[in-house]
């Protein structure tokens, strides 16, 4: 671990499962926004704060989608290994895509059958693969490898590229995950800000500031759409109901803004409300893997 504060075990931990719980609370709250304009939002809902449910995949209050499902997968697929195991994350994914889930995205469709037809686990490159699919199921990556950025850029870009192979995810998915743990190492937004930054410098077609407005499943309007919002909003509420209520991509673009703002507010911040929406048996699961994710390589201590 580089220099700095080593955080208390029981506040890492705390943070570490607000890392999976804080995105699925923000598929669960945008969920029913998603591919909904800013003004159809406000005209049906006003500001959207609850978990209604409803929406073009008629979802019942509470109720996640492909971006928390497909987080489990990895998480799962890291669990049961118990160590960094490509192949069981995409025989998760290949069961996840035959038990019929309720939404799929095509890039992933097509990368998880492209892994069942060949056995391959990397998707070849494609202009098009710039989705946010590999960036939304970033949470239990970052925290398998917190305290290790080598190891995080190489498990990164292996998971991403299973159905993903571009580099503008590439590079989203990497400075996520760098986010996160500086969160949840408790550093402070300006810092977290300097990282941002670096991505922007290196890629500037991720610029932030001034924003655009565009919340789509494009990986660059996305992150551009959760950055905003996160840096912008002051808690942890404020960061997910913002994020949601820009429409679009509103599940995927919530799920990821989640993900960061639980590492960055911790367990404590996410609103009780949301997580009594929510199946008890998944907030139980996502709190557990998250705990073994951020243990698992360091069993006696952390990082
Ligand atoms: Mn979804
Ligand atoms: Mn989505």
């Amino acid at each position: 671990m580089s220099g700095g504060l080593r955080p208390d075990r029981d506040e890492l931990l705390d943070r570490s499962r607000a890392v999976l719980l804080g995105g699925a609370c923000g598929d669960a709250l945008g969920a029913p926004l998603e591919f909904m304009t800013p003004g159809e939002i406000a005209a049906r809902y006003g500001r959207l704060t609850d978990m209604v449910g409803g929406g073009w995949l008629r979802l019942k209050p509470g109720q996640i989608t492909d971006d928390t499902e497909m987080t489990l997968c990895v998480a799962r697929g890291l669990t049961t290994a118990g160590c960094w195991d490509l192949r069981a994350i995409a025989d998760e994914f290949a069961r996840w895509l035959k038990s019929k889930p309720v939404d799929v995205g095509d890039t992933c469709r097509r990368g998880i059958r492209n892994y069942l037809l060949k056995g391959e686990l990397e998707s070849p490159p494609n202009q098009w693969d710039a989705g946010n699919g590999a960036l939304m199921r970033m949470g239990p990556v970052a925290l398998f490898t917190l305290g290790d950025d080598n190891l995080m850029e190489r498990c990164t870009v292996a998971q991403a590229h299973i159905t993903h192979n571009h580099p503008l995810s590439d590079a989203a998915c990497i400075t996520y995950a760098r986010m996160v743990h500086l969160a949840l190492l408790g550093r402070s937004k300006a810092t977290l800000r300097r990282e941002a930054d670096r991505l922007v410098e290196q890629f500037p077609t991720f610029r932030f500031d001034p924003y655009s407005g565009m919340a789509t499943g494009y990986v660059v309007d996305t992150l551009q759409t959760v950055l905003h919002h996160f840096f912008r909003s002051p808690s942890f509420e404020e960061c997910i109901v913002n994020t949601a209520n820009q429409g679009g991509d509103a599940d995927t673009t919530a799920a990821i803004a989640g993900g960061l703002a639980g590492a960055y507010y911790g367990r404590e911040q996410i609103p009780r409300r949301w997580l009594k929406k929510m199946e008890r048996r998944c907030v139980e699961e996502l709190e557990d893997l998250a705990v073994r994710l951020v243990t698992l390589r360091h069993p006696t201590h952390l990082p």
